[in-house]
């Protein structure tokens, strides 16, 4: 059976034909020389790598070594690989002759299937229709050729505002617990800080699994003690709970320590046989089979180009805080916790990327190229497939609503509609003009008035850009925000 290079992010079961089949693990220093990575997301790549590597034993070879090119000098014997998750990987083992590239493993729907799917359809390329699409292929949650309960999406019953007592009534996911493996990681990320290796982000306790071991775990206690809540709390924020009732799965996933379809068919089991709600069942495999699988498959199906679009014609750099995580220099409440997670966590929810940093980012007019580096380099889940979706077409609206009707913007009354961070907040998210203008209203106003000859016509906007016309202090909202710029709010 030929040896079966496994990539940093393929390193679970499923990755493998047999369970004693021959195995080659790489490390590379140079991976965290070429980008400035947040310390914690360096010591999960490297404990999870580490971790399997001591898993295999004699199975596998482990190289530590500079580069990929160093290390595969020592390895004589013909290679597989499954196919890597990034265009650079991809081009890089289709060069070298004795590697033959398996199709990927690691997401619900094949390469294929998204094409064939894609292939001849009109119009843009929807996440809802090929969730159905995936739904079918794979006859999850079916009754028959029908959706069970008869609604493919039960999206309208996860808009709930966060509880007013602050507490979604599930219990954190627990931590790991880590070994001698995060020690020795730890000690070597400290020494190649002194070499000038540089990090961002604060080192803490390991978050996130690291063995399929802790993954599979980490998805039990899921399913049984916090999917109940996942749907109703979904689009909430509540300052002193980041993890709510999400799974905190992501990283688990994207290291290919969990087989998404594992996730799935157990959320199927817990409705099927133990009574868990289809409308949290139903938002969690939508998350994994439509959210995840879709952004993948945009990753690959669309021109590499589109990871540079940027038809809002954006000019501004990221500011140095916001490169350096530096929350404490943040006034407005929810933005400052957000950023604290990041920093101290190097993860934040959906709903925190989405309406906090990356609304945050879209009204400033910063280059979403740069974001989306950003989003790849803090977060522990970041890689590049998941950037040109998430980032560049939902949260940047770059490519002009490829991905998404209306671009995701939003003033204070909706981030208080759906947190409990306003109340405490030196800002007033009613007010956007003068000393307590909340930044996310004030900065709403003033993308719409800027960008508004480059945004489609749409229905939906419709009644948003009447209100817009309306505003008498539009004209004093956008110099105030031009004068905010990229200071810290
Ligand atoms: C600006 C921005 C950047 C993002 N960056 C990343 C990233 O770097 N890595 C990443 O995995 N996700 C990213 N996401 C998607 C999503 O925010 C995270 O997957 C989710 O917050 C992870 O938390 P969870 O595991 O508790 O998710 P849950 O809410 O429990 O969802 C279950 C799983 O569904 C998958 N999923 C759901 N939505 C998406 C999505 N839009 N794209 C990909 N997978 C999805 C994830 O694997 C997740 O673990 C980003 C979203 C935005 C808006
Ligand atoms: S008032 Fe504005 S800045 Fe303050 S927490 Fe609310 S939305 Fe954020």
């Amino acid at each position: 059976m030929p040896r079966r290079w496994l990539f940093a992010d393929q390193l679970g079961p499923h990755f493998l034909d047999d369970r004693k089949q021959p195995v080659l693990l790489i490390e590379s220093k140079a991976v965290f020389r070429r980008r400035v990575y947040h310390r914690q997301k360096a010591h999960l790549i490297l404990s999870a790598l580490r971790h399997r590597a001591a898993e295999l034993g004699d199975q596998a070879i482990f190289l530590r070594a500079e580069t990929y090119g160093q290390a595969l000098s020592k390895v004589r014997e013909p290679l597989e690989v499954c196919h890597p998750t990034s265009r650079r990987a991809l081009e890089f083992v289709r060069r070298l002759d004795r590697v033959t590239v398996l199709p990927a493993r690691g997401y619900a729907t094949s390469l294929a299937d998204f094409a064939d799917w894609a292939d001849g359809r009109r119009g843009a390329l929807r996440m809802e229709p090929f969730y159905r699409f995936a739904r079918e292929r794979h006859g999850v949650l079916m009754a028959g050729g029908d959706p069970v309960g008869g609604r493919w999406s039960l999206d309208p019953e996860h808009r709930e505002p966060p509880p007013k007592d602050g507490a979604p009534g599930v219990p954190a996911p627990p931590r790991p617990r880590e070994d001698d493996i995060d020690a020795e990681v730890r000690a070597d990320l400290d020494r190649w800080e002194r070499e000038g290796i540089r990090f961002v982000g604060r080192d803490g306790p390991r978050h996130f699994p690291a063995t399929a071991k802790e993954a599979k775990a980490r998805l039990r206690h899921f399913l049984r003690h916090r999917l109940a809540a996942f749907g109703r709390y979904e689009d909430a924020m509540l300052a002193g709970d980041p993890w709510l009732a999400h799974s905190v799965l992501s990283a688990a996933f994207n290291l290919g320590l969990l087989d998404p379809m594992e996730a799935v068919r157990g959320a199927e089991q817990a409705y099927r046989t133990e009574g868990a709600s289809l409308a949290g069942v139903e938002g969690f495999v939508r998350q994994i089979m439509g959210w995840r699988d879709y952004v993948w498959h945009m990753y690959w199906y669309f021109e590499p180009a589109r990871r540079n679009r940027n038809e809002l014609a954006t000019r501004r750099s990221l500011p140095a805080w916001w490169n350096e995580l530096d929350a404490d220099v943040v006034d407005a409440n929810c933005l400052s916790d957000v950023l604290t997670g990041v920093r101290d966590r190097g993860w934040a929810d959906h709903l925190p990327r989405l309406m906090v940093l990356g609304n945050y980012a879209l009204q400033r007019g910063w280059r979403p190229a740069e974001l989306a580096e950003w989003f790849h380099t803090r977060f522990v889940d970041g890689y590049e497939w998941v950037m040109t979706g998430n980032v560049i077409g939902l949260s940047q609206y770059a490519d002009l609503g490829r991905m998404t009707t209306k671009p995701y913007v939003a003033g204070g009354a909706y981030l208080n509609r759906m947190s409990d961070y306003c109340g405490g907040c030196r800002y007033d998210p009613r007010e956007r003009l003068g000393e307590n203008a909340c930044p996310f209203t004030a900065g709403y106003w003033a993308f719409l008035s800027t960008n508004r000859p480059r945004i489609p016509a749409n229905a939906r906007l419709a009644r948003t850009i009447k209100q817009l016309e309306g505003l008498s202090d539009l004209a004093a909202v956008v110099v105030q925000e031009k004068r905010r710029g990229n200071d810290p709010p």
